[in-house]
């Protein structure tokens, strides 16, 4: 008979085998593997007092905490589905998501109880507000002594099928409103056990929780970690300083993170040139960086750079740029390009790069396609969309929106997002390619190019730039900065220098916002694509 491949066995297995190792420290706490299966199983048995069943929706809005962790398990052994909320949303978009989800129960850090506050008149289906922290003056529910208010020692686990949905997680957001995902525990469990070969997770690993796990690419590292018995760290802020003195404190060994924020701690380095004894042995990071990138990160900070491909509706990894043995002697130079890409299929990923008709594109890393993902990570469609699942899914293949070619090799470079493209006189411009040149330029600290209008060639590519502190760069010599090192097509015919630039909560740039703003400022409403 089958195994049911079902996430609690994660913690399960970490119990038995390391279940006096320790599992959390966070902010000044440390549990070890055997009190966190405790706390879960009072998280369990207090949601199942609550009338919370099989398939009801449990939303968390919270940062990077031992309470977000153990969130996770004590809702999946009920059956029930985890509803992480993005921290950094406006209160309309909580309203949508909460009622969208129907979710029954709602779990909030004091810290952001602020952002709940105001719309819990509007909320249609939350029965029970429990409160991470709480302060003394607020009325909701104190989670510590609600928790403690129940048994630790045994939970009744529900009868849980791996193809029970255990997540619904909605999209970034970065090309327009978010769509709710629907993951299963299969999905979660053989991408988990996926990415921990790739990723050569151990016991003896200690992972820095940088990247968000309200988001799927942070969200994977509770499953993996624990199921090797590694140890996590969190904190609800974290600042290039915080990063470093945290390297040293728990002598960290992996990290994942959203390169905008690599890039800041290279800054930081830079600046302050931080001494610290430090054992990480990986860095890993999505968002295709350039090779001159990769090379500060691994020659500056020391670090392996491993950067993954993935998206919330597979899991989300399914590309890796790990260099394979029989590539290994390639020159430097050749292997630090095929790390710039977004990778090789991951095992149990079908990864695919698809022509106009269909066919795949010939492996000369030239050919433009959309990548096309199928296997165990791919969604079960968008909840209460049938629409957008159509569109997504067809003919088994997961389609990601996404423009990549491929390579003798078989790795995969992602050029652009299809909404991103920009066409100027009839020719394909991969806004991705003119920001990495953008990035050399010793000024340019955050780069977005995206497309407006030209009278000649229909469209031309703008950049918003934020430029480092103290230094200065005029608009014009970073035009020719750009034509120097691209086809003349392809440079920058107009720059906007701006403070900052809007980012999702995992840190990725916005352009949808970007372009608005390009309107806005001329205007107008609406959007060039
Ligand atoms: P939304 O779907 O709501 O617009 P989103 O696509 O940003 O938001 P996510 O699922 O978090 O939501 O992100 C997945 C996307 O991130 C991919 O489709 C791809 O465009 C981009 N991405 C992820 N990894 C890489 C990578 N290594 N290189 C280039 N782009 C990447
Ligand atoms: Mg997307």
């Amino acid at each position: 008979m089958n195994v049911p491949l079902i996430l609690p066995d994660f913690l399960d297995r970490a119990v038995t085998l390391y279940g006096e190792k320790v599992a959390v420290h966070c902010e000044g706490r440390t549990v070890t593997y055997q009190q966190l299966n405790g706390r879960v199983n009072q998280l369990s048995n207090g949601l199942r007092k609550l009338g919370v069943d099989k398939g009801d929706r449990i939303a968390y809005l919270a940062g990077n905490t031992l309470e977000m962790l153990e969130g996770f398990y004590g809702v999946f052994q009920l059956g029930a589905v985890m509803v992480p909320l993005n921290i950094r949303l406006k209160p309309e978009d909580y309203v949508f998501i909460l009622n969208h989800s129907e979710s029954k129960v709602l779990f909030v850090d004091q810290d952001l109880y602020s952002l709940i506050e105001p719309i819990i008149v509007q909320l249609e289906t939350v029965e029970n507000i429990i409160v991470h922290y709480k302060e003394q003056d607020t009325n909701a529910t104190d989670y510590d002594s609600w928790l403690a208010s129940h048994i630790s020692t045994d939970f009744d686990r529900a009868d849980i099928d791996e193809n029970d949905m255990c997540s619904l997680l909605y999209t970034s957001g970065t090309t327009g409103n978010p769509k709710g995902v629907m993951l299963t525990h299969r999905n979660n469990y053989l991408h988990a056990m996926s990415t921990m070969h790739h990723l050569r997770v151990k016991e003896s690993d200690i992972y820095l929780h940088v990247l968000p796990m309200f988001h799927v690419n942070g969200w994977g590292a509770p499953f993996y970690y624990t199921a090797n018995g590694a140890t996590h760290i969190c904190s609800r802020k974290t600042t290039p300083e915080s990063i470093f003195k945290a390297l040293q404190d728990y002598r960290v060994t992996v990290l994942h993170m959203a390169p905008t924020v690599l890039n800041a701690l290279l800054q930081y380095h830079d600046e302050h040139h931080p001494v610290v004894e430090q054992d990480v042995r990986v860095v890993i990071a999505g968002s295709a960086p350039p090779p001159a990138f990769i090379t500060r990160v691994e020659e500056e900070l020391g670090w392996e750079f491993i950067q993954v491909y993935g998206m919330t509706e597979s899991s989300p990894l399914s590309l890796v740029s790990t260099i394979h043995s029989h590539l290994t002697d390639l020159p430097k130079v050749q292997q630090t390009v095929l790390k710039s890409k977004a990778g090789y299929p991951m095992i149990g990923s079908d990864v695919r790069v698809l022509g106009a008709n269909g066919d795949e594109v010939e492996h000369d890393g030239v050919q433009v396609g959309e990548v096309a993902v199928r296997g165990h990570g791919v969604m079960k469609g968008y909840w209460k969309n049938e629409q957008a699942t159509q569109e997504t899914l067809r003919d088994g293949w997961l389609f990601t929106g996404d423009m990549g070619t491929v390579d003798e090799y078989g790795y995969i470079n992602i050029v652009d997002r299809k909404k991103d493209v920009i066409i100027s006189g009839g020719e394909n411009i991969s806004s991705i390619e003119v920001e990495g040149v953008l990035y050399e330029h010793p000024a340019v600290l955050e780069a977005a190019v995206i497309a407006v209008p030209h009278e000649k060639w229909g469209e031309t590519p703008h950049a918003y730039i934020v430029l480092r502190e103290n230094m200065e760069a005029a608009e014009e010599e970073i035009i020719a900065f750009s034509r120097e090192r691209l086809a003349h097509f392809k440079a920058v015919t107009g720059i906007t220098f701006v403070d900052e630039l809007p980012k999702t909560a995992s840190g990725k740039i916005q352009k949808v916002q970007i372009r608005d703003a390009y309107w806005e400022a001329r205007g107008k409403s609406g959007r060039l694509v």
